[in-house]
């Protein structure tokens, strides 16, 4: 069985987040401030994390995938603190 090709723009009409209040990731600035590596810059499928002038880390949980790789890629403990959103809220894919 064959599928179709699709291009990103196409999959990506098919998501849609459910943004809740509460932000479900957050990042500690003063803690990012002595990041070396940065390394959620790069890792992060959304390009949430978006460093400043400064040397923090702007972030918006807002089109989060929920898929955990800043979490895993950070070196710095206690920078990210990652949580489930809340009930209905989130990421939803669904098949386009
Ligand atoms: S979230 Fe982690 S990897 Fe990203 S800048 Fe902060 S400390 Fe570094
Ligand atoms: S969970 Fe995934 S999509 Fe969400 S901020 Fe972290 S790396 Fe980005």
């Amino acid at each position: 069985m064959t599928y179709p090709e699709r291009d990103f723009d196409d999959r990506m009409s098919t998501v849609e987040f459910r943004v809740g209040d509460r932000p479900h990731i957050t990042v500690d600035q003063d803690v990012c401030r002595s990041c070396t590596t940065q390394a959620c810059v790069h890792a992060c499928p959304a390009n949430l994390f978006v460093p400043t002038a400064e040397g923090g880390i702007l972030f918006n949980y807002e089109q989060c995938f929920e898929c955990g790789t800043c979490y895993q890629v950070c070196n710095q403990e206690g920078a990210i603190t990652w949580t489930y959103p809340d009930g209905g809220h989130g990421v939803v894919f669904r098949k386009g």
